[in-house]
């Protein structure tokens, strides 16, 4: 029977302490990039907040990891068929608060139920060691209070992702959003009151001084961040202090690499879309473009032929695919390459040399064409639909190429031969390398970065472990 829906009132914003709604005495709003509008008040969480939330989340990690791991799969269960009920409200208020198109606020909505499905199919690990005189046995058991610190690109995703890995390995979580994107998972946290015990899942939303209360906090095992390099290493630092287990999920610049063997009219539109996806917001898209020179020429023709048919647009226009930039600090931030590459004379295959404006932070999908290695637009993260190409002619050369940086998030190899591309594929220096395809993280399977891309990972069954302690019992004859 399926549970009744509780009402739940999705223009009243609240941080979630020990199960209870709670406001505070200084609110901030997003803004809907599409629009430029303000949204609704959201309350600015404090050092008294996080103090709360972390005795509410020490306490409920007594009881919570001791619960079955049965018990925990059928309460994770539970609340998918619950958050369920409020699919179609979840993805207005992902829409509004991301400016994303609704295909795509549908498609991160449903994620929450695909990744709840796929993590509690993961197994932790239990080795076993035996010898004349003892049994060794390794268990892995959880670590107690997890902070997840956001980003704004998937608000949805990228909270759940850390939630459901943390509370089905035992431990118990707070969840601080980007305070750009604060809604989402606000209200995924009020729903999941509805399922699990107080202080289990906590969410506290606020400013720039709230990531430092949790990343300090004493009682705090452990950081799960998403979000750029240079936070990454602030809050690596910051961890240091209690020696707190980091995840860091940081910044890339993932290459992509064409053979000459690909079928250029079906590839091409692929590779664009990799880098243009989300208006390029995507940690793990295609960053710079390597195609082989032989068909160069044809196929940044097909790309731009492609990019051209792309609708950048609001949330719910016609056939929009590509929405807003999320927020005016990365608007300003992505209108920062157009001015470079236009001020250095680069040629812009397609796109504009300046950046579209209208009442939201909308800019057209751009093609550099063969800029200098030493660009920004090639060595920088831009965050943004524009992205470089560069021809190639020596796979040694292109591989070198590729490596050279100080990320390794994902890569891509394109080519009709798949075991030439596969040996292309190990060779990068990458986390994740797709083969024939774009950037596309599973819930399957580990996701993690090289060099300052990160440091550990999350998804997949090896994903549990980092929210884990190795416990070893060694027990004599
Ligand atoms: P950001 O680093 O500015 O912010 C991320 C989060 O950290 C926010 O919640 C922010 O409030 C918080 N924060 C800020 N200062 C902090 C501090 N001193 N201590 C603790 N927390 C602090 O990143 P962003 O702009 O939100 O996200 C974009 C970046 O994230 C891009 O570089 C992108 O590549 C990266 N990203 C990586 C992944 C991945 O899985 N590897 C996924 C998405 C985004």
């Amino acid at each position: 029977m399926s549970p009744s829906k509780v009402s739940v009132d999705f223009t009243k914003f609240y941080n979630i302490v020990d199960g209870q709604k709670r406001s505070a005495a200084t609110q901030h709003q997003g803004i809907n990039p599409g629009t430029q509008e303000s949204l609704w008040d959201v309350p600015i969480g404090t050092q008294q907040d996080v103090d709360d939330a972390v005795a509410a989340a020490q306490k409920a990690f007594k009881s919570w990891s001791a619960t079955s791991i049965e018990k925990r799969t059928e309460l994770i269960n539970k609340f998918v068929e619950v958050f369920a009920q409020y699919t179609d409200e979840m993805i207005q208020l992902v829409q509004k608060e991301t400016g994303k198109p609704k295909q795509f606020a549908a498609q991160e909505v449903s994620g929450v139920g695909i990744w709840a499905a796929t993590t509690v199919t993961h197994k932790l690990p239990e080795e076993k060691f035996e010898d004349a005189e003892k049994v060794v046995t390794t268990r892995y058991t959880p670590l107690g209070v997890v902070g997840a610190i956001c980003p704004w690109n998937f608000p949805v995703l990228l909270a759940v992702g850390k939630v459901f890995a943390a509370i089905f390995t035992g431990n118990t979580i707070i969840v601080k959003p980007s305070p750009f994107t604060p809604y989402s998972a606000l209200k995924i946290i009020e729903i999941a009151q509805q399922v699990f015990p107080a202080g289990v899942i906590q969410v506290i939303g606020g400013d720039d001084k709230l990531g430092p209360m949790l990343t300090t906090h004493p009682g705090i095992a452990k950081i799960s961040f998403t979000g750029s390099i240079a936070t990454g290493k602030k809050v690596m630092e910051a961890a240091s202090k209690t020696l707190k287990r980091v995840t860091l999920e940081l910044g890339g610049n993932d290459a992509s690499i064409i053979l000459p063997d690909v079928d250029i009219e079906k590839v091409a539109p692929q590779v664009a879309l990799g880098a243009f996806v989300n208006s390029g917001q995507v940690c793990v898209a295609t960053k710079r473009i390597y195609i082989h020179q032989d068909i160069y020429k044809p196929f940044v023709e097909a790309m731009v032929k492609f990019t051209q048919s792309l609708k950048v647009g609001k949330t719910d226009d016609e056939g929009v695919l590509l929405g807003p930039i999320q927020n005016a600090m990365q608007y300003e931030k992505v209108k920062g390459y157009f001015e470079d590459s236009k001020k250095n004379g680069y040629k812009f295959a397609v796109g504009a040399d300046t950046v579209a404006t209208s009442e939201g932070y909308f800019v057209q999908p751009t093609i550099i064409d063969n800029p200098p290695a030493d660009s920004r637009i090639h060595n920088e993260e831009p965050f943004g639909p524009i992205v470089p190409t560069q021809p190639w002619t020596d796979e040694e050369e292109v591989i070198a190429r590729a490596n050279n940086t100080n990320t390794g998030l994902g890569a891509c190899v394109w080519g009709k031969d798949v075991a030439h591309a596969e040996n292309i594929g190990r060779r990068l220096e990458a986390g994740s390398v797709f083969i024939n395809s774009s950037e596309k993280p599973t819930p399957l399977a580990f996701f993690s970065g090289h060099k300052e891309s990160g440091l550990g990972g999350e998804f997949g069954a090896a994903g549990l472990l980092p929210y884990c302690n190795a416990h070893v019992m060694h027990v004599y004859k």
